[in-house]
């Protein structure tokens, strides 16, 4: 399986030069680098890094999962007007439990109205 391999190395390059991609993004990436790979290989090689924690998956919109970097951790800003997603520093304390629930991981979405939209 070296192709697959490549395959899961390649979406880690993508992601570190493009913060956030959706799968139709990823598959344009990957044809204009002249690399042709279906559909369903790319969603094996993302769920494969997703399983080994490499990625993060995110659902800002209904229509389409957008997928980053696990180790990129910032607050993601959402524009609730044009729908611009920003990145910020994130400033949430993440504390070790919640009552009996171990927190591994967290994401800190602030829903908001980003500069251009604020007329
Ligand atoms: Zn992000
Ligand atoms: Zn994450
Ligand atoms: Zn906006
Ligand atoms: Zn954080």
């Amino acid at each position: 399986m070296a192709n697959q391999r490549n395959l899961k190395a390649t979406l880690i390059e993508l992601l570190q030069n493009k913060h956030l991609l959706n799968v139709a993004q990823i598959l344009e990436e990957l044809e204009t680098q002249g690399r042709s790979y279906n559909k369903t290989s790319v969603y094996r090689a993302l769920d494969q890094l997703l399983e080994e924690n490499l990625i993060c998956k995110h659902f800002f919109t209904e229509a389409q999962a957008a997928y980053e970097l696990r180790e990129h951790h910032h607050a993601h800003l959402i524009c609730e007007k044009c729908g611009k997603i920003i990145t910020a520093e994130c400033l949430y304390h993440q504390p070790e439990k919640v009552g009996n629930f171990k927190v591994n991981h967290h994401h800190l979405t602030l829903i908001g109205i980003c500069d251009d939209c604020q007329v």
